[in-house]
């Protein structure tokens, strides 16, 4: 379930429909769906949580229904 407004939405579907037009980059499935809007941790080379400071880069997931692989866009990047 995504958290994005219908415009937002519709912007992030037709980004990903361009840059993957065979589907998932793992099994070809063609059911990508919009998730949600995440803020990932920054974390150093032993995985501890990196503070920043600001906001962090917000990424937006992209599920494949067959095999549950998640791809993550960047938001700003896609203007959303
Ligand atoms: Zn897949």
């Amino acid at each position: 379930m995504s958290s994005l407004s219908s415009s937002k939405y519709e912007k992030a579907l037709a980004h990903v429909r361009s840059r993957l037009p065979g589907g998932c980059p793992l099994c070809k499935g063609q059911r990508l769906t919009i998730g949600a809007v995440i803020l990932p941790p920054y974390v150093d080379e032993d995985g501890r949580v990196v503070d920043l400071g600001g906001r962090g880069a917000a990424m937006l997931q992209v599920i494949c229904s067959t095999c549950f692989r998640v791809e993550l866009f960047d938001c700003a990047g896609l203007g959303i």
